[in-house]
């Protein structure tokens, strides 16, 4: 039964997934007549077993008789135990959990005690049978984040309004999104102003407002009036394909401990297997030559040695706690990154979009050389028309489309950007461009955390910018220093006063501005080749993604749908809320510390056991019930991890 479940990713012919039962792992919860077609056959074969055997107990049946029936009893259950050893055999996995069973079976049919043979197996099968419905359910869970997935979209069309299913629609089409429905692929807005429910991408029900033009992404939920928007990617590309491809896809991304946990068992079940024989065979030689005695307690031996609590278990937590993260809005791509984050003690966070909001306002404009506050205006909203950088949306939004022609418009990161507007070559950005294309900027004078603007080379104007701390920043500072979090960073671009104010009001010691991409990403380099553990980097995705990408933990966090953030980070933080980035490493010790308790407990139980059966004659249906005990124990610690709170 378990290798049924093993290397699967949750696919399942649904258009995410490839799993030959749909409902099992792509609905939210299942009917009990759903149940029962899923697990009933297994749930029979099990009852029929049980009473089989106790009959066969009960009522004093031939020597032969009684064989038959509890080899008919034994193959009930064991059927799939066979099958998936012999499936293991075709992998060249010879000694795994099911060799260890079927080995165990054969030798107490061998030594006259069927009954025992027969409560192995039926027990091992509850244990199984119990471990597939508590990985299916949390795998249902998960992929109820296909639930953010629509099934149908309608689309305009000349002739009226078609449905048709979301992997067929084009780029560029015109859709409808009526009140309660998901927007099933990434689009712009073409109508007025819309609101939307962000809970099933953030985790957070908050409203979002949307303007004309501007783009919306799938999963959002539409709360308003219908509205109508023009797709800007296909299905596959879109922000909600991404995140459930991501979860998907977090299986292969595999913790050390997970495989130690593989290797370990490759190692340790031959080594049993080698014990047992070793038990049967070499102390009866001591001891009068009882070897059904020493048989009998090489089969308790081999039944609580059987490793899968271990194997089952450490794959399930880190699944199920990826699975409640993303829930929460909070993409982590493996469990190897859960791991690392569990050991983080430096965060290299960016500022703008990351610690402060991103959301400028114009404090103050300053004009020099007869240049008029409009004509700069309109001029730098014409510029950042092109640019992504959290100050162009706020021209964005004073000018969504500029009357110009404008030319050659060249963003120079971490600087500004320069065009020729009408002609004329413009400039804007900070100290940094104005020395590159040599503005005189004497005539700003005082406080130096400005914009420039400059028009043919001759300052036009100074701009200054206002931009807030996120709101839980402080909190969140202090929190990732109380998990543990010694060094706490801030690289940016920005000029250094006003930088040096950000870091001072949030709370973060270290400051490192007036940097240029490159140098960001050589800092970054100097920090983490300084440090002992993992470093984190924090940045918003739309200019880090080299910092992001060289990280042992990069977190993109901020508007979803940049489109590298998702495929660059290792964690994507689907909204601004900073709080996330503590929440993330508190949870991913949880999980770190689930797994340890996962293997400790399940190791000290069973070596205390192993070692008793060989001092004393502990029962096989004992030794077969701590082990599946010791599996559920496991699994259910697993499952603990179901809700990020
Ligand atoms: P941060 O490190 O804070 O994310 P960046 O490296 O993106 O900042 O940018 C550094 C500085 O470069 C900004 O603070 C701003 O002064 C200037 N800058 C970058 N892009 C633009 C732009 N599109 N318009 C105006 N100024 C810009
Ligand atoms: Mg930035």
């Amino acid at each position: 039964m378990k290798n049924k479940n093993k290397n699967n990713s949750l696919s399942c012919g649904c258009g995410h997934c490839n799993h030959a039962e749909h409902d099992i792992c792509c609905k939210k919860n299942l009917t009990l007549r759903e149940m029962f077609k899923y697990y009933g056959k297994d749930f029979l074969c099990i009852i029929t077993s049980v009473i089989l055997l106790v009959i066969s107990e009960i009522i004093s049946f031939s020597f032969v008789a009684n064989f038959i029936i509890k080899l008919i009893t034994a193959s009930l259950c064991g059927f799939t135990i066979i099958y998936d050893m012999i499936k293991g055999f075709l992998n060249k996995q010879f000694l795994n959990e099911n060799t260890l069973m079927v080995i165990a079976v054969i030798t107490s049919f061998c030594i006259n005690i069927y009954a025992e043979g027969v409560v192995i197996v039926i027990l091992y099968s509850v244990g199984e049978l119990f471990e597939r419905i508590a990985t299916d359910s949390s795998k249902r869970k998960i992929a109820g984040l296909a639930e953010l997935k629509s099934s149908i979209v309608h689309i305009i069309t000349k002739e009226g309004i078609i449905d048709i299913e979301p992997e067929n629609v084009v780029v560029n089409s015109l859709i409808e999104i009526r009140k309660g429905e998901i927007v099933p692929i990434d689009s712009v807005l073409l109508c007025g102003i819309a609101e939307f429910d962000t809970k099933t991408i953030t985790g957070e029900s908050k409203i979002k407002v949307v303007e004309f033009g501007s783009s919306v992404i799938s999963g959002y939920i539409n709360i308003g009036d219908p509205i109508i928007v023009k797709t800007v990617k296909k299905y596959v590309d879109s922000t909600v394909e991404k995140i459930i491809d991501s979860v998907e896809n977090s299986l292969e991304n595999k913790a050390k401990t997970q495989k130690f946990i593989s290797t370990f068992s490759k190692i340790y079940t031959p080594i049993v297997v080698a014990l047992a024989f070793f038990i049967s065979l070499v102390p009866p030689l001591f001891d009068e030559y009882n070897f059904v005695k020493w048989l009998y307690k090489a089969l308790s031996f081999l039944v609580i040695s059987c490793p899968c609590a271990l194997v089952i278990s450490v794959p399930l937590a880190f699944f199920v706690g990826i699975g409640s993260l993303a829930k929460k809005g909070i993409l982590v791509k493996g469990g190897n990154y859960i791991e690392k984050i569990s050991k983080i003690n430096t965060i290299v966070f960016d500022k703008t979009g990351t610690i402060t909001t991103g959301n400028y306002k114009i404090s103050n404009i300053y004009t020099y050389n007869s240049f008029d506050t409009d004509e700069i205006i309109n001029y730098v909203c014409a510029l950042e028309e092109k640019s992504t950088h959290p100050i162009a949306d706020l021209f964005k939004k004073i000018i969504p489309k500029t009357k110009y022609t404008i030319e050659n418009v060249k963003e120079i990161v971490g600087m500004g950007l320069v065009g020729n507007i009408n002609g004329k070559e413009v400039v804007v950005g900070n100290k940094k461009i104005a020395n590159k294309y040599e503005v005189n900027i004497d005539q700003i004078k005082g406080i130096d955390d400005f914009h420039v603007v400059a028009v043919n080379g001759v300052l036009a104007s100074a701009i200054f910018l206002e931009d807030e701390l996120k709101e839980n920043i402080t909190t969140c500072i202090e929190k990732v220093e109380k998990q543990g979090v010694k060094n706490i960073y801030m690289l940016t671009g920005d000029n250094r006063n006003v930088s040096e104010k950000v870091a001072h009001n949030a709370g973060i010691k270290n400051v490192y501005s007036e940097l240029s991409p490159v140098q960001k990403v050589d800092i970054l380099k100097s920090i983490i080749n300084k440090s002992k553990e993992n470093v984190m980097f924090v940045g918003d995705g739309i200019n880090d993604a080299p910092s992001i990408a060289m990280a042992d933990v990069g977190v993109a966090m901020g508007d979803v749908g940049s489109e590298i953030a998702i495929d660059s980070a290792d964690v994507v933080i689907m909204d601004d809320d900073i709080l996330k980035i503590s929440n993330v490493i508190k949870f991913s010790k949880k999980i770190k510390r689930t797994v340890m308790q996962n293997i400790i407990g399940s190791l000290l139980i069973k070596f205390a056991i192993m070692v008793l059966s060989i001092i004393i004659r502990v029962p096989i249906w004992l030794s077969n019930f701590s082990d599946v005990g010791v599996m559920l124990l496991a699994v259910c610690n697993s499952l603990k991890n179901r809700k990020v709170r």
